[in-house]
């Protein structure tokens, strides 16, 4: 029989850019644990105690992995103590300031791992990168491992990446008003606006193209792609992908599914156990669940017409609002006028001001929809919680992943939007207007109506998936043996 040290030892450095490329990663070293293979996370110390209260829910005899801090040298960059994500640094213009302590940072962890190589125990046999550890790839030539790569990405979106890299069609669009054809998984046709392309192909994010063409060489030179997915989700995706980068392509998850859902009482906070007390008072499948993800900020006159139609729709709604210390006085007191933040059993609306615990409210009993803004850990997670969803995309890869949702799978509504959404990386440089309103209460009323009162058959599928989601990850299933996989070709 193997034992847990004749597994290799898998060393993860997520990206320490943002929330939710760190929580994935973590759970993707739990799954690795949970196969036998001894892992190691490494973080900043910022974002390592994240880490560690993931890991210890998730192996609560905490079996096989180590969380390794190494500083992160903000103040070598210019930026105030204890910025190590990007959603703590207080102005965008030190996005280039975090990319720079970023690299420090790597530097420090690429010295760490050739010190652990002389190591028996402590040798990496593999490492798996966030997106932008460039760095990695190099360290491990150094020591002859596998490096992989985790994007945060789906294979789909993904694989329309690696098309319009090769092809080059945005190029030749006159503005970005118009469509692009982006035809990889046929029948199905795909078309996004210019506009609403990946900052790839955008040439207006703060990390400049020179970084861009840095990403992507770093990507085409890698061995492999570990992606929070599964096979049966998207339609042969990772394996087209697989066949036009010509490279691993291991979908692994719903990562999500690495921990029960159920809210510890002794962890979680004081607006997470109001949430989950206010979900108990509702009926079954009556709640409106509405969160934008870890980064997604609305412009406040926007914000408003959303409010005023969860106020006045039929269903109760849980709304959780980023970034609520920067609006103006006027919307806090409509907020507090019209919504609720104690968690008062019969209120109508429930504002979160802060983190909520969204795969325990996904998985509650009284939500009935979702609506997001199509990042791939809240697609995923709504997936296995067999949600339908209301797709309100805001930039990066999100349009892909809303064209996904509603015509592929068939389990999400649209809201509308066509204009992407300013946003830290690319502050002030989309040429948008702050106070435009693009959707008006009306139309959220109405995508809401189509989700929660005729959407049986979004509800149908959206069920199908959530069990296929779950034989994936048992013994046998495509995450699992994908996961087995990924074990073998790192011996
Ligand atoms: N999340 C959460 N509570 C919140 C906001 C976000 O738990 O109040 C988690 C969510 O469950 C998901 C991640 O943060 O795992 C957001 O990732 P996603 O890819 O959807 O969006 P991003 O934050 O990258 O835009």
């Amino acid at each position: 029989m193997e034992t847990a040290t004749s597994k290799p030892h898998f060393v993860l450095v997520p990206w320490i850019g943002s929330i939710s490329h760190i929580l994935p990663m973590t759970d993707i070293g739990c799954l690795l644990a949970s196969h036998g293979a001894p892992v190691t996370i490494i973080t900043t110390p910022v974002n390592s105690p994240l880490v560690q209260s993931r890991v210890d829910r998730a192996t609560p005899h905490g079996a096989g992995i180590t969380v390794t801090t190494i500083p992160f040298p903000a103040a070598e960059a210019g930026l105030p103590e204890g910025c190590e994500r990007l959603d703590l640094i207080p102005s965008p213009a030190m996005v280039p300031g975090f990319f720079c302590a970023s690299r420090g940072f790597g530097e420090a962890v690429a010295r760490h791992c050739r010190r652990q190589d002389a190591r028996p125990r402590r040798r990496p046999s593999c490492i798996i990168a966030g997106m932008c550890h460039t760095w990695a790839l190099g360290v491990a030539r150094e020591l002859g491992v596998p490096c992989y790569v985790f994007h945060g990405f789906g294979a789909f979106a993904l694989l329309c990446i690696e098309y319009l890299f090769k092809q080059r069609r945005h190029e030749a669009l006159p503005s970005a008003d118009e469509l692009v054809d982006i035809p990889v998984l046929p029948p199905f046709e795909f078309k996004v606006l210019g506009r609403q392309l990946p900052p790839h192909f955008v040439p207006s994010t703060s990390m400049g193209s020179g970084w861009m063409q840095e990403l992507r060489e770093f990507d085409m030179a890698l061995d492999g792609v570990v992606v929070n997915s599964f096979e049966e989700l998207e339609h042969g995706s990772a394996a087209l992908l697989a066949a036009s980068a010509g490279k691993k392509v291991l979908a692994v998850g719903p990562v999500s599914l690495s921990h029960q859902p159920i809210l510890d009482p002794r962890a979680a906070s004081d607006d997470a156990r109001r949430c989950m007390a206010w979900l108990d008072a509702k009926e079954a499948r009556s709640v409106v669940y509405v969160s934008f993800g870890s980064a997604g900020r609305m412009p406040a006159a926007q914000l408003m017409q959303l409010g005023m139609a969860l106020v006045s729709c039929p269903w109760p709604t849980l709304w959780v609002i980023n970034g609520a210390d920067t609006l103006p006085g006027d919307v806090h007191d409509w907020l507090s006028e019209n919504t609720d933040a104690d968690g008062v059993a019969h209120s109508k609306c429930l504002v979160v001001r802060g983190w909520a615990p969204q795969v325990a409210i996904l998985d509650h009993p009284a939500v009935g929809g979702f609506m997001t803004h199509c990042g791939w850990g809240s697609t995923l997670e709504s997936v296995a919680a067999g949600m339908p969803m209301v797709t309100w995309p805001f930039f990066a890869e999100q349009f892909i992943n809303e064209r996904l949702i509603v015509d592929v799978l068939g389990i999400g509504v649209s809201v509308g939007v066509t204009r992407p959404t300013e946003n830290v990386l690319t502050a002030g440089k989309l040429g948008g207007d702050e106070a435009k309103v693009e959707i008006g209460a009306e139309q959220v009323k109405k995508a809401l109506a189509r989700m929660m009162d005729e959407g049986e058959d979004m509800r149908r599928k959206a069920q199908e998936l959530k069990e296929k989601a779950r034989a994936a990850l048992e013994e046998g299933g495509s995450s699992y043996m994908n996961l087995e996989k990924l074990i073998h070709s790192s011996v």
